[in-house]
């Protein structure tokens, strides 16, 4: 399970030498990722996600999330090269946009960090996962989201509210403005975008 991490291409992620880090103050300690693991093993078994159960390896992961939170002030995926724009990294802040699809076709997200129920339980492995993120010129592209009459999906009736959708676990809600953190994944309200 562990090595999936190794698998992945050089994105430019390498965590910098200790002494580099302490340098720029983006070390976390100890006590931080065990804090962190806590609270994301907490929230995921509280809504049917999984932590990898290699415990070893899911910390070096959330050690990476800690220095890119430092570095950025978000934590954006360590297995991702974050361009350290907030606007332009929101598909990759931990959970990504990419989670839930990866974890359905290949039993593990990107990094290895969440896995399936089925891959939890040793009862399958997870697959190699390809990255399923666009290639930076396609993305900038689609920078302006649109809402989803866009994509195809229209509705001609009327609501009193309007349908806010979290890009990241698909949530439907109905009200003025959409959650401050998603009650299923626990995506911050700018992970949410108009559905209708
Ligand atoms: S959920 Fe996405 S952002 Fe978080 S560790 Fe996995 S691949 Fe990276």
């Amino acid at each position: 399970m562990g090595s999936q991490k190794e698998e992945k291409e050089d994105t430019g992620q390498e965590i910098p030498e200790q002494e580099v880090q302490e340098q720029e103050g983006t070390e976390p300690g100890e006590e931080e990722v065990e804090k962190l693991y806590v609270r994301l093993d907490r929230e995921a078994e509280h809504s049917g996600y999984h932590l990898n159960p290699d415990a070893e390896f899911t910390k070096e992961l959330l050690y990476g999330l800690l220095v890119n939170e430092k570095r950025y002030g978000y934590l954006a995926c360590p297995c991702r090269l974050a361009s350290g724009k907030k606007e332009e990294d929101l598909d990759i802040i931990c959970p990504c946009d990419y989670r839930d699809p990866d974890l359905n076709d290949y039993g593990a997200c990107y990094c290895a960090l969440y896995v399936s129920e089925r891959v939890r339980q040793g009862k399958e492995e997870a697959k190699s996962v390809p990255e399923r993120r666009a290639p930076p010129e396609l993305r900038l592209q689609g920078s302006g989201k649109k809402p989803r009459e866009s994509e195809g999906f229209s509705f001609s009736g009327k609501l009193s509210k309007q349908v806010w959708r979290c890009q990241v676990c698909g949530y439907l809600c109905a009200r003025d403005e959409p959650p401050e953190v998603c009650p299923i994944c626990k995506a911050k309200k700018e992970r949410f975008e108009r559905f209708i």
